[in-house]
């Protein structure tokens, strides 16, 4: 019997029955012995990818007895920088890097060089901070329908869109908890949504109701209401969603969760900064903000398309009194008073310097520009796809386009794709392929030298169905194999791996 025939069978099975047999079999050693013998010889190839740099730059395992010159270190740093900037700066990467125009870039940094001591946790050293955010928060606010709500709408900065996702679920957890007693909480999740939430179930240990998306991969709400209990303290939408760029129907999922008296947080991480520019260049985007009454918290990445450097988001809460659960306050430290907003204590001031920066050079005006400019890509893009009638677009995207293929394995497209340069992303359940388009593929030729690769791809695969070498076979097992527990100790020694020197 070899693999595929194993996959086979184990997938015929209950995937209940699955994961017992799987405990069962993981606890024979010899079973055990050879997983993680296979694994390890996985692990060194990926090792070495991950270290390409290892003859041409120095190392480290200790702080070295004398410090290297700056002049030095700056060098090698920047041999690096100037490598891995070529992957990005053509327009060949799926989202990443989300503006990346070398103004723009040195501006973000003069700005955070000039703040590169601050740390909001010390609002009286750093006034300046504390404004910063606060206005970066009703700009985001304002921007997300907080004028149509009685401008109640409040929020934090936080670190990035899991960070932001986190503090929302813990603070219905917390809210659940004082206001209605709720001590076995639940979420009620899309499984197109964001693995932030499966992350926030495990760590605030609040149990995840998964919802299957319909054929449009979004959210089914019939099946989503079922799930709704005494115990529900949030609903979730995406506005879009990561994985095929489609909007959750939130008008539908904002009635539901008035109806329930549940929360509803709209993940817009990705959306955030520019679905309501598309909007207002009239495509067909419903209303997905605070303008609906039952969404009563949102998350929106500065750090994507707010063209912030990486490390900033905003939570929006629909009251101050909401967003006061999320709040941690601790009245007889040693230490002194204390409290924080957020997860971190001390926090990097000058990520949110730049973050209100960019938003104050941008202006609306240079927001539109750029989300006009990357949707022609995308039209682009989308009727590139529509022509090859091989492929298969999935769903109703904007700029974030997931496609598959009923003829052949699509992620053989994938690594031709790959071969011809781009760096894309691989998906499952089910298999398909996406481009998150950003300021980078609205440069000159890129689209179009996307739908061109795609094409010569295409009639690559099907006259080569058996290519091998690429890592089609390594996605097609992750996407299938039943044993979920296996894939995730292999996922698990890759991290090992990253801190390996
Ligand atoms: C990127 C993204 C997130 C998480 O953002 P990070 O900044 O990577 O933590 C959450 N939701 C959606 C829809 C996203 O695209």
């Amino acid at each position: 019997m070899d693999m595929d025939d194993i996959v086979n069978k184990l997938g015929k099975l209950p995937p209940g029955l699955v994961k017992v047999i799987e405990k069962y079999i993981n606890k024979i050693p010899s079973v055990q012995k050879e997983i993680d013998r296979q694994t390890d010889e996985i692990m060194k190839d990926i090792a070495e990818d991950l270290r390409p740099y290892k003859e041409d730059f120095s190392s480290f395992t200790e702080i070295p007895a004398e410090g290297k010159s700056r002049e030095e270190i700056l060098k090698e740093m920047e041999g690096m920088a100037l490598q891995e900037r070529d992957k990005w700066k053509d327009g060949l990467v799926s989202g990443t890097v989300y503006h990346g125009d070398e103004e723009h870039i040195d501006f973000l940094n003069k700005v955070y060089a000039m703040n590169s001591q601050t740390n909001p946790l010390h609002s009286d050293v750093f006034p300046s901070i504390s404004k910063f955010e606060a206005e970066i928060i009703s700009m985001t606010a304002n921007m997300l329908g907080a004028k149509n709500a009685n401008s109640e709408v409040c929020g934090s900065v936080s670190s990035g869109g899991t960070e932001s996702i986190l503090l929302a679920m813990k603070t219905y957890r917390d809210r659940a908890k004082a206001e209605k007693g709720i001590t076995n909480p639940e979420m009620v999740v899309p499984v197109t949504a964001h693995a932030a939430f499966n992350k926030a179930s495990e760590y605030f240990n609040i149990k995840l109701r998964a919802i299957p998306a319909d054929e449009n991969y979004q959210v089914d709400l019939k099946k989503l209401k079922h799930q709704i209990n005494s115990n529900t303290i949030v609903i979730v939408g995406s506005a879009p969603t990561f994985p095929h760029g489609v909007v959750d129907p939130i008008s539908a999922l904002s009635d539901i969760a008035l109806k329930y008296k549940v929360g509803l947080h709209v993940d817009a991480c990705l959306g955030g900064f520019i679905l309501p520019w598309v909007k207002k260049l009239d495509y067909d985007v419903p209303e997905f903000d605070f303008s609906l009454p039952g969404v009563t918290s949102m998350s929106a990445d500065t750090h994507k398309y707010g063209f912030a450097a990486k490390g900033t988001s905003v939570v929006l809460y629909r009251n101050p009194a909401l967003r006061r659960y999320q709040y941690f306050t601790i009245t007889d430290w040693p230490g002194g008073l204390y409290f924080s907003p957020t997860f971190a204590g001390s926090r990097p001031g000058a990520l949110s310097a730049a973050c209100w920066a960019t938003l104050v050079t941008m202006g609306e005006q240079g927001y539109m520009e750029v989300a006009k400019s990357i949707m022609d890509a995308a039209v682009t893009i989308q009727k590139g796809i529509e022509g090859i009638s091989d492929l298969r677009i999935l769903g109703k995207p904007f700029w974030n386009i997931a496609f598959t293929s009923d003829n052949f394995d699509i992620y053989q497209l994938m690594d031709f794709l790959t071969s011809k340069g781009w760096t894309l992303n691989g998906l499952h359940k089910p298999s398909c392929v996406h481009i998150c388009l950003t300021k980078r593929h609205t440069q000159a030729g890129v689209a179009q030298k996307f739908v061109d690769d795609l094409k010569e791809g295409v009639e690559f695969v099907k006259a080569n169905p058996n290519t091998e070498g690429g890592l089609a076979p390594v996605y097609g097992l992750a996407a299938t194999l039943p044993l979920r527990g296996t894939i995730s100790q292999m996922l698990k020694k890759y991290m090992d791996t990253i801190y390996k020197v």
